[in-house]
């Protein structure tokens, strides 16, 4: 190493790495500086020299130290977001480092065989149709998009349209439906495939965001002809999951597409004690998933999964007469994913679930629901403090002296005090805050310390 260029490059970066790491776990969990700030200090104009590279590093990380987020923090319950598991970022270290175009089987016989092997673990976990196809994407919007992409060559092709070769123009219609909770990446999913939004038939939900079937089945009554059904695993605000067993019977009946939007709720499957709240997922023809999120790897991954292979494969695939694609078992990325040329992103997800096994992913899961419980259990103790979600997942909701102003002022006054980050949200008309566990390092002291930052903050208001 020592006679390699890279051998400096990579022990700054070692360095500054695990000195970032170190400080992650107690350090201010917000950014500590404002764009101007991030800009005096990087933002030249593009050098006319360049400079050393470790001195790049060096300025980078000096910045990283203020002008980070520290959103893989066990004290950041932010969005749904999730850290970086340590062999996770180790894989994903390599697979910079072998730096392999992972889009077709003749690039990179390895990445295709672990990816073909990680989602074969990923149909066994969640239990879903072995047979389905599997694409690692970069994200749960572009798993949904490839979901959807799928069912819009699913149903069409079932009436005699081929949408790849003729488009949407002069297609017989689509009814699309989803829950009047779906996750804004649904509607962006459905503008990128030619639908547009309008069009989007919403279902009531009820108080805990779960699509309503009854609502569902009344509607599926009055539609005809090609319809895909978005359903959702897993509320952005409460986690709840919807009632999937009741949706799935009501559009086989109708022989509906049924996608299922699992970005995080999917992950319920993983555990004997919850998998029960996804009871009748398997019965969706499609599944959209992120593994940046629970499982913390890091960004970007999300994952498409699709009983129809055949359809999922016909809605991705690219052939061109110089690729040399495979016609036998080997796997092709490009035929299961949107992008062509591609990071091999599911190595770390192959590394994460053999390091964690069947065991310590289902302990991830059930310590980050048993983590929310315990933070929902000490806030809504404090007078004039009230959880307003079934805290049945790793989501908690809270409202502070029943009053929006109130709310959102702890929320600001916990960001600023930074022992730990989360943000707001409105939940049927009222601010509320919002707490995602989703980071496996979360201890029950980071959750109780946390909890406590948050009424100090409350009662500080009170005065
Ligand atoms: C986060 C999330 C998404 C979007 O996932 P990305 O990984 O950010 O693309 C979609 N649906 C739900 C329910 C989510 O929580």
């Amino acid at each position: 190493m020592s006679h390699s260029p890279f051998g400096p490059m990579l022990e700054r970066a070692h360095d500054h790495a695990l000195a970032y790491l170190r400080d992650l776990p107690d350090r201010h969990v917000d950014a500590r500086v404002d764009r101007e700030a991030l800009l005096a200090a990087l933002g030249s104009p593009l050098p006319q020299r360049g400079e050393p590279g470790e001195a790049v590093l060096d300025v980078l990380a000096r910045q990283a130290e203020r002008g980070t987020v520290a959103c893989s923090s066990p004290r950041y319950f932010g969005f749904v977001i999730g850290g970086a598991y340590p062999v996770a970022l180790a894989a994903d270290w390599l697979v910079s480092t072998w730096d392999q175009n992972a889009g077709i089987y003749v690039i990179s016989p390895l990445v295709a065989v672990v990816e073909e092997t990680a989602a074969r673990w990923l149909l066994d976990l969640f239990d879903l149709p072995r047979e389905s196809g599997v694409g690692f994407v970069t994200g749960c919007q572009m798993a949904n998009f490839t979901c959807l992409a799928a069912a819009r060559h699913g149903v069409l092709r079932r009436i005699g349209w081929d949408v790849e070769a003729n488009g949407l123009y002069g297609a017989p219609r689509v009814n699309i439906v989803a829950s009047a909770e779906s996750h804004i990446t649904i509607d962006v999913a459905l503008r990128y495939l030619g639908f547009g939004t309008k069009a989007v038939r919403r279902v009531e939900s009820d108080e805990q965001g779960r699509m309503r079937a009854d609502r569902l089945a009344e509607m599926m009554a009055t539609l005809e002809g090609p319809t895909i059904v978005c359903a959702q695993a897993g509320n952005v605000n409460t986690g709840a999951i919807d009632p999937l067993r009741e949706i799935g019977a009501i559009t086989q009946k109708h022989g509906a597409w049924l996608h299922v939007d699992g970005a995080f709720g999917l992950w319920a499957r993983a555990s004997r004690g919850l998998r029960e709240l996804a009871d009748g997922v398997e019965l969706a023809d499609s599944w959209a998933t992120d593994a940046h999120k629970w499982l913390n790897v890091p960004y970007d991954c999300g994952v498409a999964m699709v009983r129809h292979a055949e359809d999922h494969r016909a809605a991705m695939t690219s052939t061109a007469a110089y690729l040399i694609q495979t016609r036998g078992a080997e796997r092709d990325a490009v035929d299961w994913v949107p992008e062509f040329s591609r990071r091999a992103r599911g190595v770390p997800v192959y590394a994460t679930l053999r390091a964690l096994g069947r065991d310590g992913i289902e302990a991830l899961i059930e310590r980050g629901c048993d983590r929310a419980r315990q933070m929902a259990k000490i806030l809504s103790a404090e007078p004039g403090v009230r959880i307003l979600n079934d805290v049945v997942l790793n989501q908690v909701l809270v409202r502070f002296g029943d009053d929006d102003e109130t709310t959102r002022n702890v929320i600001t006054g916990v960001q600023r005090d930074g022992t730990c980050w989360l943000g707001g949200t409105t939940w049927h008309g009222m601010a509320a805050m919002r707490i995602s566990v989703s980071n496996w390092g979360t201890t029950e002291d980071d959750a109780g310390v946390s909890a406590e930052a948050i009424l100090r903050v409350f009662r500080g208001l009170r005065g």
